[in-house]
């Protein structure tokens, strides 16, 4: 494709102990009193809230540490109350996606009226900036501190859905791969599978350009090379080498979204509490096996670097790399039944199923499903 654009706005500090330029990153936005969004239990367990504290001392800090898993409608305009109330002039963000996530739709509201619901219900679209927003993962997956997508979960119509209006694209990047030390195995595990899927998606969507497609390709690379070792080892080399693979796919992705593994994950989590990574992942090899013929000459050279000789051994490679560590790769374990199929095929179709590189049905859905029940 020789005819293309790209858009990131967001700026990035990228570097292990960088966590400590919060309070820069905090006078870059011009911020005095603070409202910070974090997950609950982990940013007070591991210590994060106190240094946090300490490199903003004089300034205003107002905690947000209600943010779930998959964080929903009522948390997010609870959480853009509580600022309003505050009146908070800077946002930040400081966790895993769902952290991320709901600190850019309380941002947001700050100066877009309304729910959250209206605007996932496109009743409402975003009309300005909301806030100055910095976003600090601590995970090593998604992404979300270089994207404008806000998923949230939307508990009525059981689902997940996103908007992704280009005001909120964060501020600012704080990504300090030691922040995300203290992620146990599995939360390891799942957010760094969530990384690999993206790259993949990005590697392989009809949207690419050769900028997205050199990002997925490092990072299909990074995480190939590096999940299996953050995991077990936390070597600082392979802990940054995850972070970096987050990073890049993420800015890949916000600007070509996925394909079709992620809308496939949505009822996966939703109805059988799977972690997101998890959930995206149980997906990837019958998905590369699907698309092989489509994809092979594309993946020459990856394939080439990964030391693989075609497409069947990188699927059976992913298969094995999900077995060390611990993946759920049948759907069965996770509590599905053959008769649940077809709900999760025709709620895992989302507007970025039609940019894998093979069309994918309803049906086509239904027979992945049944490969890896
Ligand atoms: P998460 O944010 O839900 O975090 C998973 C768990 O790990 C949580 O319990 C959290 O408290 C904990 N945790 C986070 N960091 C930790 C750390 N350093 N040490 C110990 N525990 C830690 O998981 P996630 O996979 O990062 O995010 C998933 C969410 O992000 C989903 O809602 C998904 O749809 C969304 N997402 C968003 C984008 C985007 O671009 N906006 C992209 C992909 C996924």
């Amino acid at each position: 494709m020789e005819d293309w654009k790209f858009y990131m706005p967001t700026k990035i500090r990228f570097g292990w102990g960088r966590f400590q330029e919060i309070r820069q990153v905090v006078d870059e936005l011009k911020g005095k009193k603070i409202f910070l969004v974090t997950s609950k239990h982990f940013a007070k367990k591991y210590g994060i809230l106190d240094k946090l504290s300490d490199f903003l001392k004089g300034l205003t800090l107002v905690v947000f540490a209600e943010v779930e898993e998959n964080p929903t409608i009522e948390t997010v305009d609870r959480g853009a109350s509580q600022c309003k109330l505050n009146q908070c002039d800077l946002v930040i963000g400081l966790g895993g996606g769902s952290a991320l996530d709901a600190g850019k739709a309380m941002a947001m509201l700050q100066r877009n009226p309304g729910s959250i619901r209206e605007y996932l219900d496109q009743e409402r679209t975003c009309q300005v900036k909301g806030l100055p927003y910095a976003a600090i993962p601590t995970t090593s997956g998604t992404g979300s501190e270089v994207t404008p997508f806000t998923v949230i979960t939307h508990p009525t119509k059981k689902a997940k859905p996103a908007i992704a209006p280009p005001e909120n694209f964060p501020d600012i990047a704080l990504v300090d791969p030691e922040l995300t030390l203290s992620m146990p195995f599995e939360v390891t595990a799942s957010t760094g599978l969530d990384a690999l899927c993206q790259a993949v998606e990005g590697f392989w969507s009809t949207q690419g350009n050769p900028l997205t497609r050199s990002l997925a390709f490092q990072g299909i690379k990074l995480a190939m090379e590096n999940l299996e070792s953050a995991c077990v080892k936390k070597d600082r080399e392979s802990v940054i080498n995850m972070a970096l693979a987050s990073h890049l796919t993420g800015i890949e992705m916000s600007n070509i979204g996925n394909t079709s593994i992620h809308p496939l994950s949505y009822p996966i989590t939703i109805d059988y509490g799977v972690a997101h990574g998890f959930a995206c992942a149980i997906f990837l090899p019958a998905v590369v096996r699907f698309n092989a013929r489509l994809i092979e000459s594309q993946f020459r050279d990856l394939l080439r670097v990964l030391n693989l000789s075609n497409i069947e051994a990188f699927a059976d490679k992913v298969d094995s790399f999900m077995e060390k560590l611990r993946a759920p790769r049948r759907l069965s374990k996770l509590g599905v039944k053959q008769e649940d199929i077809p709900g999760i095929a025709k709620r895992g179709v989302g507007r970025s199923t039609a940019w894998n590189p093979r069309p994918m049905t309803e049906e086509d859905i239904i027979q992945i499903c049944k490969t890896i029940l």
